[in-house]
């Protein structure tokens, strides 16, 4: 049986580890032929032998590097923009330099990237009718909940939910959907790496875990099949909407 992304080319940003990586991975899975980038290419051999993947180093910072990929390939059928970092602290934590830094990598590469694949986008849905869809990767923090010590992080994520409405908008009639994603705490290897960071990780992790209803984390494959179907045309009637998967954190 055809997977649901049969015959769909995809770009995945950040596809090295965490979420990038599961859903890579599940979008393969469903014949998507996936072209999965991290700015880690050490990364990226995680995918050796996985069939419908193919993978190149990107640095989504790099602009050049991002439109140079993006033109290099088919039209995109889907873009997921998944790249993305996390500034501990208040606001009296952050630097301007933290905020440029947070914004550059968690929105303005966004923009970038969207703005190098919509053009292909719209001629292709011109010639043939077809649809793209982008999935912008936004947070609970921010996009639908203040947390503490997530100041920079919460805005530029909020900032994310604007940015996909604003696409959303202005392609509505023109074949292009956009949409975002709102994960809760999701264990990946850089939530391990912020959890060991503190003074007490043990604790700290149990901090984390406390703060989602379920009494536990979730896993990255736990959120790929809410990308799986706003990349497929399941979802056809969703745009501009931010799909969040929190295991009950804002209940
Ligand atoms: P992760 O943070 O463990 O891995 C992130 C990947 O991004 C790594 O492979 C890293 O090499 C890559 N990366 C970093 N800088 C890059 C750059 N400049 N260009 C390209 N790739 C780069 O994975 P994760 O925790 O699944 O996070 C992925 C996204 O999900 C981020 O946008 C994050 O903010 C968001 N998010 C995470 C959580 C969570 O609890 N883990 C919750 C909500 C949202």
């Amino acid at each position: 049986m055809p997977g649901r992304l049969a015959g769909k080319t995809a770009l995945v940003t950040a596809a090295g580890q965490g979420m990038g990586f599961a859903c890579a991975m599940q979008m393969a899975a469903e014949g998507a032929t996936v072209h999965a980038t991290d700015v880690d290419p050490k990364l990226l051999a995680a995918f050796k032998g996985v069939a419908n993947v193919t993978t190149r180093p990107l640095d989504v910072l790099d602009d050049e590097a991002v439109r140079r990929t993006i033109d290099e390939l088919p039209p995109l059928d889907v873009l997921f923009n998944c790249a993305g970092y996390v500034h501990h602290g208040s606001i009296l934590d952050c630097t301007p330099k933290d905020w440029d830094f947070s914004f550059t990598l968690n929105v303005r590469a966004m923009y970038v990237a969207i703005r190098a694949a919509v053009p292909r986008m719209l001629e292709k849905h011109a010639a043939t009718g077809s649809w793209s869809s982008i999935i912008n990767m936004a947070s609970i923090a921010g996009s639908i909940k203040g947390l503490p010590n997530r100041f920079v992080y919460g805005a530029s994520k909020a900032a994310v939910v604007g940015l996909t409405k604003a696409v959303a908008a202005d392609f509505v009639q023109k074949g292009i959907r956009c949409n975002a994603i709102a994960p809760g705490t999701v264990d990946t290897p850089s939530l391990a790496e912020r959890i060991n960071a503190y003074p007490d990780p043990v604790e700290a992790r149990r901090m984390f875990v406390a703060r989602q209803p379920m009494g536990r984390l979730a896993k990255a494959e736990e959120i790929a099949p809410v990308v799986v179907f706003l990349a497929s045309d399941e979802s056809a009637f969703a745009t501009g909407n931010v799909y969040s998967v929190d295991g009950g954190m804002t209940i």
